[in-house]
């Protein structure tokens, strides 16, 4: 019997980006798949996002890893490269590169290569992580054009700070400053991740580069997939190991960090941090037996979670399976009870878990 287990609705992904669509209709899709496709598995998610117009990875092996698994769509390395011996694997691979600053603007310039590169340049409007300053954006423009190296559609981007939280202005901000700088460009645009996606209609443009969304995760502050018209893709669950009483003010698990303030029930499932479950979930966090919640006590170990469940009145027993997020358990919720976001939940399942592929009816 198999118990931690990541179960991945292919339906649910097509499904959200199908949602994705219809919020941007008029926008080509980059599909971001970093880490592991946010924890649900590189290869399988790539190829089950067949209607996207490009894919989008943060380092060479990840898109490396995409075209040994056979994915033959254009894919965009989103901090470009980070050595110039890179960029033959680039041309080889038919990968295209983000240009962010100036060493990899003058590795471009210097290098030998066989074929010219698919470039976006990447300009900071407010971020201040990566890309080029506003005012370096005409010298870098022209330099690109100018290079043999450099394929004819050059693209230009920008990336937001603050999207996920509509009463900030500082999208509309940095969408000015860009828009701006761009003005009587003849170039693709490319400037929204998921947050800008559902809540900034006028970021979208030529092309949107989404994540978190596609697995039906609200990338928006206090609000889950649902609320956007997505599916979760990823349910999580594994089983009761053993159900077991507790007397009044016995302490529970390591630190004896809990105990009960009456006699009560604990539900012991097969879960842990080595699974990838946040191991500072506080007292109380959501997981589903039986179609009805119930709060973890004590604390996270590495294979293992204490659940009360009280007087048991629904006779829980070991096998019972356990939801501990997934459709019937919003990610976003459960984050927030580990005080982090849905985002390092997803990307931190590890190999240890199976993996099981399916295909919901929808
Ligand atoms: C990760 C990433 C995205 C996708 O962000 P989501 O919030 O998951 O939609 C888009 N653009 C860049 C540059 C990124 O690094």
């Amino acid at each position: 019997m198999r118990l931690a287990c990541a179960e991945i609705d292919l339906s649910a992904l097509q499904h959200n980006l199908q949602r994705t669509k219809e919020i941007a209709p008029h926008s080509k899709v980059m599909a971001v798949l970093k880490a592991n496709a946010y924890g649900h598995g590189l290869v399988k998610i790539a190829q089950h996002l067949g209607d996207a117009d490009a894919f989008a990875v943060a380092r060479l092996d990840e898109a490396l890893a995409l075209r040994m698994g056979g994915i033959t769509k254009p894919i965009v390395l989103l901090e470009g490269i980070f050595h110039p011996s890179d960029l033959p694997i680039l041309i080889a691979n038919n990968l295209q590169t983000v240009v962010h600053d100036e060493t990899q603007l003058e590795a471009i310039e210097q290098a030998d290569l066989d074929a010219p590169l698919t470039v976006w340049l990447k300009v900071d409007t407010g971020m201040h992580r990566l890309g080029i300053e506003p005012e370096q954006f005409e010298a870098f423009y022209q330099r690109l054009k100018g290079s043999k190296n450099v394929a004819e559609n050059l693209r230009l981007m920008t990336h937001f700070s603050c999207a996920d939280d509509q009463q900030n202005d500082k999208t509309q901000q940095q969408t000015s400053l860009f828009k701006q700088l761009v003005d009587g460009k003849q170039a693709p645009l490319c400037l929204a991740n998921s947050a800008a996606v559902v809540g900034w209609p006028t970021t979208h443009f030529d092309w949107i580069r989404p994540g978190l969304m596609l697995y039906g995760v609200s990338p928006m502050l206090n609000q889950i997939g649902r609320d956007h018209g997505l599916v979760p893709a990823m349910r999580l669950t594994t089983r009761v190991i053993a159900v077991r009483k507790v007397k009044l003010n016995d302490a529970v698990g390591y630190g004896g960090r809990w105990s009960s303030d009456k006699d009560t029930m604990l539900a012991v499932i097969g879960l842990g941090y080595g699974d990838g479950y946040p191991r500072h979930a506080q007292n109380g966090t959501p997981v589903v037996i039986l179609g009805k919640r119930y709060g973890i006590v004590g604390s996270v170990s590495m294979d293992m979670i204490t659940v009360n469940i009280g007087d048991n009145p629904d006779g829980i027993k070991v096998g019972d399976e356990v939801e501990m997020w997934g459709p019937n358990l919003p990610v976003e919720e459960v984050a927030q009870c580990a005080s982090t976001i849905p985002y390092e939940l997803l990307c931190n399942v590890t190999p240890r878990v199976s993996y099981e592929y399916i295909t919901a009816a929808r």
